[in-house]
């Protein structure tokens, strides 16, 4: 009788992410990144061409993973089981 495997994951490696995705993980294959997200974005514009953005709903973004496509959101793929 075949059995299914569960996904490999890699919960107790330290995650690497110090920049912008930091702590993030995919909950499905435990991979680091890259990661395509989704998001809707508010654009600061200044006349010497500086530009900061922020996202006001950061949490509700869309998050899908370049490895394996599972998908979710930014809370999903937030890591915080340390
Ligand atoms: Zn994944």
């Amino acid at each position: 009788m075949p059995t299914k495997k569960p996904a490999k994951k890699t919960k107790k490696t330290k995650n690497p992410n110090t920049g912008f995705p930091q702590g993030m993980s995919c909950p499905d294959c435990g991979s680091f990144g890259p990661f395509y997200i989704a998001s809707e974005i508010m654009l600061k514009v200044y006349d010497d061409e500086q530009i900061e953005y922020s996202s006001p709903n950061w949490g509700e973004n869309y998050v899908s993973c370049v490895k394996c496509g599972g998908v979710g959101n930014m809370a999903r793929f937030s890591n915080k089981n340390k």
